[in-house]
């Protein structure tokens, strides 16, 4: 769900006028609804509320200041991937103690800075991860509390590239490796075995894939206790898909359910770590239309091809270009009429790769019109780059009937900022 709707025919984003922000701040720009957020961490959270649970949001998924602040107020922890993360998480206020902290190529220094900062645990993915993890904890004299990422082999039945729990995929380790991973550290003075981890993969629309991959967890939890570790944390990771267009995901209460059923005669706190839930249907991106062109059919074909180009690119939002996602595009002013055109609603990069939309029915659009790409929330703005030297979109977050620029879009001369040219040249 989400507050993104229409009133007399012009979309809102909570009581806000999309047009209105629009004339303040200019397109493309990132709009968030708070209420949304708020709602679905609510939603999440209550789900797991009659088991002891803690709720990470995956930073990578939307990492604006303005957003973590929200969700820690909530209550919510981090899930960091990185040393940037950490200081994102920190700077809005998130606990340390509720941050955990994943990924497959920690440096040393990250590991460094997150440990001094006291964080609840490292998500371990290697066994080089873990020794360098104990020469960082013994370097500054703090035992490192870790769980090892479980690689479990379960098809999480999405797009390759989000899918992570793999043997081919490069997250984790198998079991059997974790197994003697956690041996080896179990007399260790530097090294502290506080859980489990795995994160399968995203947008994932079925619950087997989550209750298979928990059951084999499980499986490991019991063994490494049954070996005299003190194991508190089982670590799921996030996952749980959205509706972008057709797509039926089991609802936060339904998934939970099933967890919660896997778990029945085990004692320990639930850790999971959503993104997309919370932060995807939360957020739009409004782009304005610059021209509408129509190549004429080649001979023998019937249709000719439509093109509608709008200020917004693959460097905005790149989930189309690079995982093939949709996205739901409708205007925001609703455009009455049963006429309707096909077209590909491409961006203004030098890139045949550069669209938001392929062979879309829309009404008939013309120049000026504006363009709402939903379900932008997750894995936009974060994604964006500054590509054929385009400053990055604004984000704006709406509360109620009050809104916030939250980054102001980027200048020419944010882009050149660390650059210098030698004098030599
Ligand atoms: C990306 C990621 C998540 C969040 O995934 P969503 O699909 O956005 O819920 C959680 N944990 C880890 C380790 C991740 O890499």
């Amino acid at each position: 769900m989400h507050y993104f709707e229409y009133h007399h025919g012009e979309l809102l984003a909570e009581k806000v006028p999309v047009k209105k922000i629009v004339e303040e701040v200019g397109t493309p720009v990132y709009i968030y609804s708070a209420a949304t957020l708020r709602r679905h961490l609510q939603v999440f959270s209550e789900a797991f509320s009659d088991i002891p649970h803690l709720i990470c949001y995956s930073v990578k998924a939307n990492s604006n200041l303005a957003i973590l602040k929200l969700l820690g107020k909530l209550g919510a922890g981090a899930d960091i991937v990185s040393g940037g993360e950490l200081y994102r998480a920190l700077k809005a206020g998130i606990p340390p103690e509720k941050i955990v902290f994943s990924g497959v190529g920690k440096t040393e220094r990250e590991m460094e800075e997150a440990l001094s900062a006291g964080i609840l645990m490292f998500n371990v993915e290697s066994l080089g991860e873990l020794e360098a993890l104990r020469r960082v904890a013994q370097k500054i004299g703090k035992p490192a509390p870790f769980s090892i990422r479980v690689n479990p082999n379960v098809d999480p039945k999405t797009h390759p590239y989000i899918s992570t729990g793999l043997k081919k995929n490069k997250f984790g380790l198998p079991e059997e490796v974790a197994f003697e991973a956690y041996r080896k550290a179990k007399d260790d003075p530097f090294l502290h075995p506080l859980g489990i981890d795995c994160h399968i993969g995203s947008q994932l629309t079925e619950i087997s894939p989550f209750t298979e991959a928990l059951r084999r967890l499980k499986e490991l939890y019991q063994r490494l206790l049954a070996e005299g570790f003190e194991l508190r944390y089982l670590d799921l990771g996030g996952g749980l898909g959205i509706v972008y267009g057709n797509e039926e995901p089991p609802p936060p209460a339904e998934y939970a359910e099933a967890l919660k059923q896997e778990l029945r005669d085990l004692s320990c706190t639930l850790i999971l770590e959503p993104g997309r839930v919370i932060a995807g249907n939360a957020g739009i991106l409004v782009t304005r239309v610059l021209y509408v062109k129509s190549n004429p059919p080649s001979p023998g074909e019937k249709e000719g091809k439509n093109f509608v180009i709008v200020d917004a690119g693959m460097n905005d939002l790149i989930r189309p270009a690079f995982y093939q996602a949709y996205h739901r595009i409708l205007p925001v002013r609703e455009i009455s009429g049963e006429e309707t055109i096909v077209a590909d609603v491409v961006g203004p990069i030098c890139e045949s790769g550069d669209f938001l939309a392929k062979e879309r029915t829309l009404p008939p659009i013309s120049p000026g019109d504006l363009l709402a790409v939903f379900s932008a929330g997750a894995y936009g703005f974060v994604m964006s780059s500054n590509y054929n030297s385009r400053p990055r979109a604004a984000e704006v977050l709406v509360d109620g009937e009050r809104f916030f620029v939250v980054r102001k879009r980027e200048t020419y001369e944010d882009l050149v900022r660390l650059e210098t040219i030698p004098e030599e040249v």
